[in-house]
């Protein structure tokens, strides 16, 4: 048995020579070999080594209804036994993805009517700048080609969406940002250059928008795009009332507001969608994982009724809106996804909400350790900021790679999250987490940190 484990491995390891893994040090990779997962059920991960874990960061912070969920495998089953594929091109459809369009726009914000299906985030920003241009080109504004997005922000890795996002990997080598794409500094409470306190951040955060339309000048900017919580950046919670006056600012300013919600969406942070915190609309919203809860790929771009009108209006003469992928809403995705909010709204949601505030609270107790600057993060999404010198706020040294080892320790000890590049740790549970589970999360995550930082509760 143990020689054919060995054996498989070894195979397992060649083999996996072949497969150039998302944003990963590729000679690295090399070196150290695959860590291949084999099954999965509830919050549990288990690879082909038998190691079982549980899973803090839901796969990609997208299994938000954990794993094994037989309702969402019941109705992947039925659809590719009925129908496993559809064109949504041309006039043709199937009823899950019609059934899907109908819930997304009930469930979206007031005015976010008509859904552009995708495969995942990435293709669901990339549709959103697309139909951005489109729709000012149509009508009759075609110089407004300029999106602005702020530092930290991830909005996937795809040809022209890289350039929004704005962590160095991705631009690195990647010929972006282009010239139409700008940044602004992100709204870190924490480490703002306007200091901690949430309000000065929130005007800095307004004023800078301000400034950066002027710079490029009003006609030329077409839209502004954030998370309303930084995800891969940091887990970086912006000031209260962030979404309320970037909507507002972008009314002032004449330019369109895209929220990407491809992790805060579905309960991520308690209510289906992060913009409902504050009762923001804006006039493009992205999603993706959490649609499907990763059961499939699958993503979505949900469009204002005023953008809508325009994209018809400009095919009035019989011209299609040249956009789409073959598989745009495909039915077993769109089946998985009906199944899934069935989940979110028959007591997933309610019960994300409830362990959330619980998790806030026993993760925010870490503050108390040394090496500990900021927990932050909202309902089942949170980031643990590690510092040096808690007073200072300076940063560990990177050398360290304190993160990294916390991380490596917790996963032998049978726990698995996300350690950022820059000693952040990152979490999000899946939404059918309870209290128990909160518990043994903490439990190993504080024996973690202590056991590679040798900190010191103050
Ligand atoms: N937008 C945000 C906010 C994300 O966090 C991500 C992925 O993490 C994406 C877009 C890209 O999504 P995908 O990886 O599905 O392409």
């Amino acid at each position: 048995m143990h020689v054919l484990l060995r054996d498989r491995m070894k195979n397992l390891q060649e083999k996996d020579q072949h497969w150039v893994h998302p944003v990963t040090a590729l000679m690295d990779h090399q070196a150290k070999g695959v860590c291949a997962w084999e099954s999965a059920e509830g919050i549990h991960l288990v690879d082909v080594n038998g190691h079982r874990v549980q899973d803090a960061f839901s796969g990609l912070w997208c299994v938000n209804a954990g794993y094994g969920q037989k309702s969402i495998v019941e109705a992947a089953k039925k659809q590719l036994e009925v129908l496993p594929y559809a064109t949504g091109y041309f006039g043709f459809g199937s009823e899950p993805a019609i059934e899907l369009a109908y819930r997304l726009a009930k469930l979206a914000p007031p005015g976010l009517n008509h859904v552009i299906f995708g495969q995942g985030g990435s293709d669901a920003v990339d549709t959103a700048i697309r139909t951005v241009r489109y729709y000012f080109n149509a009508i009759g504004q075609p110089e407004k080609k300029h999106f602005i997005a702020v530092q930290r922000g991830y909005h996937g890795s795809s040809a022209v969406g890289s350039g929004l996002t704005a962590l160095p990997v991705f631009h690195r080598y990647f010929d972006v940002p282009t010239s139409t794409q700008h940044h602004i500094e992100a709204p870190y409470p924490y480490r703002h250059s306007a200091g901690p306190d949430e309000a000065s951040v929130l005007a800095a955060t307004v004023a800078a928008l301000k400034s950066k339309v002027h710079e490029i000048g009003r006609g030329n900017v077409a839209a502004f795009i954030c998370e309303p919580i930084i995800g891969s950046g940091g887990v970086i919670v912006p000031p209260a009332g962030y979404l309320k006056a970037m909507r507002a600012t972008c009314d002032e300013l004449g330019i369109l507001l895209i929220v990407d919600e491809v992790i805060t969406g579905f309960g991520r942070t308690g209510p289906m969608f992060g913009c409902e915190h504050e009762g923001v609309s804006p006039d493009i919203m992205t999603m993706a994982k959490g649609l499907t809860s990763g059961y499939a790929p699958m993503g979505a771009t949900i469009i204002s009724e005023q953008i809508y009108a325009a994209l018809a209006e400009a095919g009035s003469d019989g011209t299609p809106f040249g956009h789409g992928q073959t598989y745009a809403g495909h039915p077993v995705s769109a089946a998985i996804a009906n199944a899934t909010l069935d989940l979110y709204e028959n007591g997933l949601l309610k019960n994300g909400t409830e362990v959330g505030e619980y998790f806030q609270s026993k993760l925010r107790s870490l503050e108390k350790l040394d090496v500990v600057g900021q927990v932050r993060g909202r309902g089942m999404l949170a980031g643990v900021e590690l510092v040096a010198d808690k007073h200072t706020r300076a940063k560990p040294d990177a050398k360290l790679k304190i993160g990294q080892k916390i991380l490596a320790h917790a996963f032998s000890e049978g726990l698995v999250f996300r350690a950022f590049n820059d000693d952040i740790l990152g979490f999000a549970p899946s939404l059918n987490y309870t209290h128990a589970d909160v518990d043994k999360l903490i439990e190993i995550l504080t024996f973690s940190i202590e056991k590679v930082t040798g900190a010191r509760w103050i």
